[in-house]
């Protein structure tokens, strides 16, 4: 099953909105297998952003980035990439969706609240940039055979 990489940004941590946040994608039926608290330097967030690292917002998002540590979740699922980029929604947050995590928590376009893996390419290498293999953790979900039927399982 595909896995994508979720930042909860230091508003999330700010605003206390992580286990609201952590408890959508739960609910969703998604398997957490990768958790941790962490900050964020200037070397990963230019290679983490470096399709907008020559735009003249990147110095703002560097600073608000390191702001404060963030969560970083992989979450896994079929279909896991989109389902979560749906749940997310648009990056300019006064305008996603009502519904969505920052439709429902946030009114700006960089103080968004949580990055999400744009697609399954993306997330093969956000996944790894911020998880080591010894810290995806690969168990049994029993929930799995109530989320999903028989061939969406297997
Ligand atoms: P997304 O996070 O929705 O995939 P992008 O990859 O385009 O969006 O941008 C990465 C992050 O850069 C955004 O989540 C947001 O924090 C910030 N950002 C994007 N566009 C702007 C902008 N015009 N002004 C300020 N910050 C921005």
């Amino acid at each position: 099953m595909e896995k994508t990489l979720v930042l909860l940004k230091p508003d999330a941590i700010q605003r206390g909105l992580v286990g609201e946040i952590m408890g959508r994608f739960e609910k969703k039926g998604l398997k957490l297998v990768g958790l941790k608290m962490m900050r964020l330097d200037e070397a990963v967030l230019r290679e983490h952003y470096a399709h907008i690292a020559d735009k003249p917002f990147f110095p703002g998002v560097s600073k608000f980035m390191k702001s404060s540590p963030v969560v970083a979740m992989c979450w896994e699922g079929l279909g896991a990439v989109n389902a979560v980029r749906l749940i997310t929604g648009i990056t300019k947050a006064r305008e996603a969706d009502g519904g969505t995590i920052r439709g429902d928590f946030a009114m700006s376009v960089s103080c968004n609240v949580i990055h999400a893996s744009d697609s399954i390419e993306t997330a093969s290498k956000e996944v790894p940039r911020f998880f080591n293999p010894d810290e995806i953790h690969e168990y049994y979900k029993s929930e799995f055979e109530h989320v999903y039927n028989d061939e969406e399982l297997n």
